[in-house]
């Protein structure tokens, strides 16, 4: 599959009903993009639903959903967070200088100072890799096929059919930062009081219209 071109907007969409939990993506992750420890660009969140004997299991991976109004853009002094024309939003390493307001203004708490670099890092959509025409590495990774990458603006494509054919969420819609990231099968009553934390560092809350 090739898939690179300007013209292009790029999303993931993520079936909840399929993911297992494994958290094969967030090793992939780490592995691809040399993250350091005690720091994540995706890990999946798992909660337990009901209690015993009757309990159920259920997970949401969480990564940057490169928002299509991006805060964390515009509240960085110096340019470094920036969208790209494919809708990647993506940290200029070389301009980042470690202030961490995008990090405070990203609702989702997906954004960390890299403990080594001093500074700003998170999920690039593996921009290198789709550069090249291969799939991020996370989706790549999923052994249930709960994470697909495509072209949103493409309606052909397996995403965009996918959040045409079934209803597709988004996290925090109230924020209005119209996010890339769509999930399939949501329950907020799934993840609960739970799964109010959606960043590692514990940030906010979630609703499951889009
Ligand atoms: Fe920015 Fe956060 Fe949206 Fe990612 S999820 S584009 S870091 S506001
Ligand atoms: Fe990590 Fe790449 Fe997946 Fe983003 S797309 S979570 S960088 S593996």
């Amino acid at each position: 599959m090739h898939l690179t071109g300007k013209e292009k907007r790029w999303g993931m969409v993520i079936d909840l009903e399929l993911c297992i939990g494994c958290q094969s993506c967030a090793v992939a992750c780490k592995r691809e993009n040399q993250v350091p420890l005690g720091v994540f660009r995706t890990w999946v969140k798992s909660v337990e639903k009901g209690s015993f004997p009757s309990v159920s299991r259920h997970h949401l991976p969480i990564n940057c959903n490169h928002c299509e109004r991006p805060v964390c853009v515009s509240v960085c002094p110096v340019r470094a967070t920036y969208a790209r024309e494919d809708g990647v939003v993506v940290v200029d390493p070389h301009r980042c200088i470690g202030c961490q307001y995008c990090k405070a203004a990203c609702p989702y708490g997906v954004r960390h100072l890299d403990p080594v670099r001093r500074i700003i890092a998170k999920c690039t959509f593996c921009h290198h890799r789709i550069d090249a025409g291969l799939l991020p590495a996370c989706v790549e990774a999923c052994p249930s096929g709960a994470r697909v990458f495509g072209d949103l603006r493409d309606p052909l494509s397996r995403v965009s059919r996918l959040i045409a054919g079934r209803p597709a969420q988004v996290l925090l819609p109230e924020h209005a930062t119209r996010p890339q990231v769509f999930y399939l099968g949501l329950e907020e009553e799934a993840v609960g009081q739970r799964g109010r934390e959606i960043g590692r560092d514990g940030v906010s809350g979630w609703r499951s219209d889009r």
